[in-house]
């Protein structure tokens, strides 16, 4: 068998394996049999393939089908999801692949909600749900943006650089995953005696217009510490994702109705904005999603998460928290909030409720 199997995945590799290696890995004894694989339903598209709910010999999966002109697409996923040491809660679970066929598949756990953008425009969440959920995808991206040394095992750092609300899954328990690693990069790190990546992309101008970082737009990401600056590209993306999550919160909302889903900057640029217009509105005028009017309540959570938010789309992209640090904000964020949650003894919580101002 040419495809990657499961047990493969789960950590036999070496660390420097080439996205050509690991598609001509031969695995025959592997515990996934993709001729049991049934299409069942189209579930998503994206801009590189099309997923389907399938049916793995009697488990529910995910199949993302890759045109054979996104070949290059499908391969650098795989080198992703080929990483040793990759696992985590907040990462998506990829199962296998096969490159065998003239459109290219993974096959990867599903998520029952799919994206949090699907699962938002849907659906309404409470504060602690949300801070969950922005929790999780910061955790994942953390971890990804992480190099790691595991015995002989070695994870470089790497950036996602298309972090969308598009590119989040969603469980059924409601926490989250980062997904749609196509666009993702190794980064160098400390142990950059490789070279010669044969699959090496534009280091610029990738990603969706919609969540492109000001450096992005302007041209101008530093490329001489490009670890830095590509992890720093991601974090900007991720404070647009929490102000989407947060506007979707009942708790933050008290006495009025929640506004319908949007996308950042959708009111500003609509639904198929370009890279021009987004230069316009975010390099040059500096401009950054609306906090809503209720927003204004002097309690210190909703300062913090404003804050925090700001601090995560700064226009200087030195000055943004690194992803580690804005997960330990949002951990502050839980804590104070099971902290209020303990001490009120009547009515149900709200972030407005029990806080003091700043
Ligand atoms: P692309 O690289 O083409 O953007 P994605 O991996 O982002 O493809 O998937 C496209 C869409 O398909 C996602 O936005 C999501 O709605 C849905 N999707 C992808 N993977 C899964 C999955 N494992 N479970 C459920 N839905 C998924
Ligand atoms: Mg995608
Ligand atoms: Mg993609």
């Amino acid at each position: 068998a040419l495809f990657l199997g499961y047990r493969m995945m789960r950590g036999k590799h070496k660390p420097s394996l080439s996205a050509l290696d690991v598609m001509e890995t031969a695995n025959t004894d592997s515990s996934v049999n993709l001729d049991n694989l049934k299409l069942l339903e189209l579930i998503g598209r994206g801009r590189y393939g099309a997923v389907f709910r399938g049916d793995l010999s009697g488990r529910c999966v995910a199949v993302k089908l890759f045109s054979a002109t996104n070949r290059q697409n499908f391969t650098n996923e795989c080198l992703i999801y080929s990483l040793p040491l990759l696992e985590h809660d907040n990462i998506a679970r990829f199962l296998t692949a096969d490159h065998r066929s003239t459109e290219p598949l993974i096959v990867m756990e599903n998520y029952p909600h799919g994206s949090l953008c699907q699962y938002l425009s849907l659906h309404t969440v409470d504060w602690w749900t949300c801070l969950r959920m922005c929790l999780g995808v910061t955790r994942g991206l953390s971890f990804l943006h992480t190099e790691l040394c595991r015995a002989d095992q070695y994870k470089p750092a790497v950036a996602h650089r298309d972090v969308t609300s598009r590119n989040i899954l969603v469980r059924s328990d409601l926490t989250c995953v980062l997904a749609d690693f196509g666009l993702s990069m190794k980064l160098p790190g400390t142990r950059s005696s490789r070279h010669g990546d044969d699959d090496t992309m534009a280091i610029s101008e990738v990603g969706t217009v919609r969540y492109m970082a000001p450096e992005v737009l302007g041209g101008a990401l530093n490329l001489r510490d490009c670890e830095s600056a590509l992890k720093q590209v991601d974090v900007y993306a991720l404070a647009l994702i929490y102000w989407e999550s947060f506007r979707r919160c009942r708790d933050l909302f008290p006495g009025e109705s929640v506004p319908e889903f949007q996308l950042a900057f959708q009111v500003e640029v609509g639904n198929h904005p370009s890279f021009e217009e987004m230069q316009i509105l975010v390099l040059r005028e500096k401009h950054r999603p609306k906090f809503p009017e209720v927003w204004k309540e002097n309690s210190s959570l909703l300062h913090s998460l404003k804050e925090t938010m700001e601090d995560c789309w700064d226009q200087d992209a030195e000055a943004r928290l690194s992803a580690q640090c804005a997960e330990e904000r949002l951990c502050d964020l839980l804590t104070a909030h099971t902290h209020n949650h303990r001490n009120l003894s009547h009515g149900r919580w709200s972030p407005q409720v029990g806080s003091s101002s700043p």
